[in-house]
């Protein structure tokens, strides 16, 4: 269970990145959000066709212990991207997913068999 507030994320972040990031939740910018054991993940959209992936280690009270995105963003605090995820308690919308701590691996090995068929070469 996520339970950092506001003020948190408020603390960490430039107030730049704070507005742009809370018209960019406004906008519904995260479009999927993943609560595995106290690893938060969510996939916000970027300003172009990319969407960015952000990282949120909790701690054992819910609190944020670290946060990370894949943006390019290097200018201090926290990104536009995690800001989006200020609503906290708030953000348990019917979006988010609740996952077993274990994480899964199938995916990835589908994947690669489709790509293996794919590049099958004719004869
Ligand atoms: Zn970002």
């Amino acid at each position: 269970m996520f339970a950092f507030t506001e003020g948190d994320i408020r603390s960490s972040a430039t107030s730049q990145s704070f507005a742009r990031g809370q018209s960019y939740y406004h906008s519904g910018a995260v479009s999927a959000l993943t609560l595995r054991g106290d690893q938060l993940t969510a996939r916000v959209a970027g300003s172009d066709y990319e969407s960015y992936r952000v990282n949120v280690a909790l701690d054992q009270d819910g609190r944020i212990a670290s946060a990370s995105c894949t943006c390019p963003y290097d200018w201090g605090g926290y990104c536009k991207h995690i800001v989006t995820l200020r609503g906290g308690r708030k953000l348990a919308a019917p979006r988010t997913r609740y996952l077993p701590a274990a994480p899964a691996r199938g995916r990835v090995g589908s994947l690669s068999r489709q790509f293996a068929g794919a590049t099958r070469p004719q004869v």
